[in-house]
């Protein structure tokens, strides 16, 4: 079913989003995590691709893993940046015969190989696979990501909200946001999107804070920022209990965050798990 039409009679509504394990051997441990998160009762459930289109093979796989045996509704992230209509069209045909009926329609970053040959110019943006899905695979549900601190290229917010508002009306159904801790960028976001005449739910993304290391590493990669006062008081539980104290307090603010969402709007929250079970057990219990 199409995600977009689910949204607006499950509110407020989980999501959470898990990566494809690197290694085949890990994958029995990923199922058993998803298992136990079905107990959450997510809305849907989104699986990354690697950058490039890397790892496509197994996204596929796993969505419809995800779809046919978990019984999960499943969105696959597709990156179109260096594919051409024709394997893109093929990874679509394969969803829908696997019953997987969303994507999240992504740009992806360009290679970082300066001798890697220029992409083929079939996909420039995101918007140009919206476009290409809706005229070719129109029973395909398609979300997007936005970007509350403006995505790291735009050369200015208001440019990035422009190019927002033009994305979602290729016929994009729902749009999800890039994590962010300050729950204020998200509710500016929407009201400046709501401004320029768009009307599809948006929904926050939460990361959890699970270890000072991996918020480093992910901020890092992002261009999403943390709040001076949240990095602080995250350092001084690792001074004060080391890493147990910090992902306590990571947990601890997820939920006050879930919490300030949903309380100012917010449809649903799309939790990004890091195929860990037991803290988004923690961080969504009795919240939904
Ligand atoms: C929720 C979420 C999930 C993600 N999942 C994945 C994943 O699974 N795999 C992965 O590799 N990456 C993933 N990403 C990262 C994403 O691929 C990168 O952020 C990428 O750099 C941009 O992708 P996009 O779809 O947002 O691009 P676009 O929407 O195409 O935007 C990219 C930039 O181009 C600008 N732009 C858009 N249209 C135009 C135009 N017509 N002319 C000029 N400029 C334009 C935009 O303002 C923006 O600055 C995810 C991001 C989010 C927020």
């Amino acid at each position: 079913m199409q995600i977009g039409n689910m949204i607006e009679n499950n509110r407020p509504f989980l999501s959470l989003e898990f990566f494809p394990p690197k290694e085949k051997e890990g994958w029995p441990e990923f199922f058993a995590r998803v298992e136990k998160l079905k107990q959450l009762h997510p809305l849907f459930v989104s699986i990354t691709c690697g950058a490039g289109g890397s790892s496509r093979d197994n996204t596929l796989e796993i969505a419809s893993r995800l779809q046919n045996e978990m019984k999960l509704e499943t969105m696959a992230h597709l990156t179109c940046l260096g594919g051409d209509r024709a394997s893109m069209k093929e990874t679509l045909t394969q969803l829908q015969g696997m019953g997987v009926s969303n994507i999240l329609a992504l740009r992806g970053d360009p290679s970082r190989d300066p001798d890697a040959p220029p992409p083929p110019k079939d996909f420039c943006y995101a918007s140009d696979l919206v476009t290409y899905v809706r005229e070719n695979f129109p029973e395909t549900g398609v979300g997007v990501a936005g970007y509350p601190e403006a995505h790291p290229e735009s050369p200015s917010i208001a440019s990035d909200r422009q190019r927002m508002k033009e994305k979602l009306e290729c016929g994009t159904d729902f749009l999800v946001t890039q994590f962010l801790f300050d729950s204020r960028l998200y509710f500016d976001y929407v009201e400046r999107l709501r401004e320029l005449g768009v009307t599809q739910p948006i929904i926050p993304g939460v990361l959890p804070v699970l270890s000072l290391k991996s918020v480093r590493h992910i901020l890092s990669l992002s261009g999403a920022s943390i709040p001076g006062r949240l990095y602080l008081d995250l350092e001084e539980a690792n001074e004060r209990g080391g890493p147990e104290e910090v992902r306590k307090l990571g947990i601890e603010f997820a939920r006050k965050q879930i919490r300030e969402l949903l309380a100012g709007g917010a449809p649903g929250i799309h939790l990004y798990t890091l195929n860990q079970a037991e803290p988004c057990l923690q961080i969504a219990a009795d919240l939904f």
